[in-house]
């Protein structure tokens, strides 16, 4: 018997890729950092390699090596490396690095000097996120010394890239200006001598209506996991992440009952309150009391008062709900139940964080 959980369904990511796939004709990396966004960052990484992704990309070098230690051996790519990271073992693992300064080539060289084989490197441009990535500015130095570490032997540079701003407002010029200075950059990179094999710049949002933008590797992450980028669209995605509960008790009180902490809901009339063995350790988001939407005895609710720590309340007036009835909070939304979006309307976030957030240890985690 389970109290909570979050299922993930593997053929639903497995879909979702042979669909991303089918729409491009350039390699998929699969982007797998944030726990495969609260999915199982290996088992979420199997299921896309095994229905036609070339890559994974994680941000972190633990997560990079983490992949290889459970014998993961495609392509990985890692980009978000602080100073003073142990790289060589990186490249050693054979991970790919992302590089956006001098000061990171100068570790990618001295981790290739240490590993005694070239590091593979990304270098990216800043073409207007402000994030990760070298400006414009800084870009010609950057691809001087990386074309002179190259022709030295440490180093090799693999991929060009960067990352978009507004992909998910399709339509938005940003996305054009960021499209046109990233090919700027590509001709910055050939007049350094440089051709690498991976030019790339697409995210889901970007990958699902932006077939420019494709160059010769995709990076896709929400879409791999159902969820849609763009509000209101699904582009035939199905999500893979279910997350439930089974109501833990249930009692009659009478109306004017003040309800959790802080008495922000009260019942309006007598009435049979359930109380649900999940909260904001488990990821279900504060900021959804009194808004969360849940499911149970097919009819769909909403949370009554806040999200504690570990439970929140569910105001069921007369309906016959009992000890061990299953409350779903998101899924596929196939049979009407609430979905992440829907959460992440409630909680004011985006669906992104909701399913991140339900990755959490406590929760049982079960793959089908
Ligand atoms: N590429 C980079 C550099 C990212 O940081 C991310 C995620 O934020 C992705 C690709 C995947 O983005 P999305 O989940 O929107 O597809």
């Amino acid at each position: 018997m389970w109290q909570a959980e979050v299922r993930v369904d593997l053929d639903a990511i497995r879909e979702n890729v042979s669909r991303l796939r089918a729409g491009t004709t350039a390699e998929l990396m699969a982007v797998v950092k944030g726990d495969g966004y609260g999915h199982g960052m290996v088992p979420a990484a199997r299921a896309a390699l095994a229905a036609g992704a070339d890559w994974l990309g994680v941000c972190t070098l633990d997560e990079a090596l983490a992949l290889r230690a459970a014998g993961l051996d495609a392509p990985v790519l890692a980009w978000l490396l602080a100073p003073g990271l142990p790289l060589h073992t990186g490249v050693v693992a054979g991970v790919d690095l992302g590089v956006a300064s001098l000061s990171q080539l100068d570790e990618a060289v001295e981790a290739g000097r240490r590993a005694e084989r070239p590091a593979r490197i990304h270098l990216k441009i800043d073409t207007g996120l402000a994030r990760g990535g070298a400006t414009v500015a800084d870009w010609p130095a950057l691809l001087d010394a990386a074309a002179k570490a190259q022709s030295d032997g440490p180093v090799e540079v693999v991929g060009v890239w960067s990352h978009f701003v507004y992909a998910d407002l399709p339509g938005h010029p940003t996305t054009d200006r960021q499209l046109a200075v990233f090919h700027e950059g590509l001709a910055m990179v050939e007049r350094a001598g440089l051709r690498p094999r991976y030019r790339h710049l697409a995210n889901s949002a970007a990958t699902l209506t932006r077939p420019d933008t494709h160059f010769d590797l995709v990076r896709p992450g929400l879409a791999v996991y159902g969820l849609s980028p763009v509000p209101g669209e699904r582009y035939g995605l199905r999500p893979a992440m279910t997350a439930r509960a089974r109501v833990m008790l249930t009692k009659r009180v009478p109306a004017g009952a003040g309800v959790s902490y802080g008495h922000t809901y009260t019942t309006e009339r007598d009435a049979t309150l359930a109380v649900v063995p999940l909260g904001y350790a488990d990821g279900v988001p504060r900021h959804a009391s009194n808004t969360g939407p849940v499911q149970l005895g097919g009819v769909r609710r909403t949370i009554s008062g806040r999200v504690c720590m570990d439970q929140f309340v569910l105001d069921c007036g007369d309906d016959p709900v009992a000890a061990g009835d299953v409350v779903t909070l998101f899924g596929d939304g196939s049979d009407g139940g609430p979905t992440a979006d829907d959460w992440a309307e409630a909680a004011d976030t985006i669906n992104y964080e909701i399913v991140t957030r339900f990755g959490s240890t406590r929760v049982p985690r079960v793959y089908d």
